[in-house]
């Protein structure tokens, strides 16, 4: 946890979020800036800065992030539909909360682009 880290702060229960999932090593919220219909963001509690800074010993956190986006997106009602999973990572990456997570997105028909 660090004092300056919003998702911190919304695992902490000290700023507002709205909480979709929670286990008890992940969350799963809103974007307060939705790109599409569906927009959720999945996210371990514990502060990982970035995807860049997984260690080894953490890939069984990696599968875990991956799968409830996938369990998420299956409750949305997006299996069949299709969506987009999307992890920036670093500032060319276009991260911009230093705390690690997945966005969940869709509902639309999302554009080609990746970048
Ligand atoms: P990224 O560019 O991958 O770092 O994405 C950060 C995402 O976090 C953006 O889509 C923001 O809209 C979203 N975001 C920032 N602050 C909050 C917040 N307090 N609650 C929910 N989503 C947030
Ligand atoms: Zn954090």
């Amino acid at each position: 946890m660090t004092d300056e880290c919003i998702f911190c702060r919304i695992v902490a229960g000290e700023a507002p979020g709205d909480i979709v999932y929670q286990d008890e090593r992940f969350l799963a919220f809103s974007d307060i800036s939705p790109q599409a219909p569906t927009h959720l963001l999945v996210i371990p509690k514990i502060h990982i800065t970035s995807f860049a800074e997984l260690t080894e010993g953490q890939q069984e956190l990696a599968g875990r992030l991956m799968m409830i986006a996938k369990n998420l997106a299956e409750k949305c009602g997006l299996a069949k539909s299709g969506y987009r999973l999307v992890i920036n990572c670093g500032s060319e990456g276009g991260q911009v909360v230093p705390h690690l997570h997945l966005h969940l997105i869709g509902g639309r028909k999302l554009g080609g682009k990746l970048g």
